[in-house]
């Protein structure tokens, strides 16, 4: 299992300090499930100072797919890795939806992440107009083999897939456990047929929309929920530290 608490536009820099100070104390040891936040990326070196020695990792909530260069603004697979970065968050719905993202993006930033061992979190997930219109699965399978198009796999640790879908983030409206289970059981199908039986079952597929403490149990129970990828109710320390508890 993998929890990981994305902060989104959340936290200055003392702010971020005393949420990774509590997430540490709050979240403690925790077995054998993986624990990761990812803060905006003026936040990564002051987080990465207070997990050092933990079992937290950090990651980032997005990154260019150049190596370097002209591109003012922007941050780099090199730079991310260089200030400890273990995961990356690529391809999430308010990116795809507020900054022009597209599935082509998103493969190149994942082709370079890769390169430079950094864990991709590659979000995909449909909108409340594709589920009515009867296109989720649509919209999911295309989504799902855009991103992984000519992307090579020698582990089912270096990528994760995280399942968001956009009605269910920031809402209050989760997924079923049932409904999150039958677009996760889609994903492992596509992730079987691209890289076999053996890391198609293994990489991690997490859910992501409204997960909170007293619904993420019953979410993880699936058998094809890997994990979360916590919004909101990361920003709390002791919600999160339930939820990794919950794993
Ligand atoms: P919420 O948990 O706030 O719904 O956000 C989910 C999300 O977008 C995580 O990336």
């Amino acid at each position: 299992m993998l929890v990981a608490g994305n902060w989104k536009m959340h936290t200055d820099r003392e702010e971020a300090i005393r949420l990774a100070e509590a997430v540490v104390a709050e979240v403690g040891d925790p077995g054998s499930v993986q624990v990761a936040v990812c803060p905006p990326f003026v936040n990564l070196e002051v987080v990465r100072q207070i997990i050092e020695g933990t079992p937290i990792r950090l990651g980032a909530q997005n990154m260019h797919y150049e190596e370097a260069g002209a591109y003012t603004g922007e941050v780099s697979a090199p730079m991310l890795k260089s200030v400890g970065c273990r995961y990356v968050i690529l391809g999430h719905s308010e990116r795809r939806q507020y900054f022009g993202e597209t599935d082509e993006g998103v493969n190149r930033k994942i082709k370079r992440a890769l390169q430079y061992e950094l864990i991709p979190i590659v979000c995909v997930g449909e909108t409340l107009e594709e589920r009515q219109a009867g296109q989720a699965a649509a919209v999911v399978e295309r989504q799902v083999r855009a991103a992984l198009d000519g992307v090579a796999l020698h582990s089912a640790e270096a990528l994760v897939i995280a399942y968001e879908p956009v009605w269910a983030i920031g809402t209050g409206h989760t997924a079923t456990p049932e409904q999150a289970q039958e677009m996760h059981a889609l994903i492992r199908r596509l992730l079987i047929d691209r890289y076999g039986e053996a890391i198609g079952r293994a990489l991690h597929i997490l859910y992501g929309g409204s997960v909170k403490p007293g619904n993420a149990a019953d979410l993880f129970a699936q058998p094809d929920v890997d994990g979360g990828l916590i919004g909101g109710a990361s920003l709390k320390a002791a919600d999160f530290a339930a939820i990794v508890r919950a794993a």
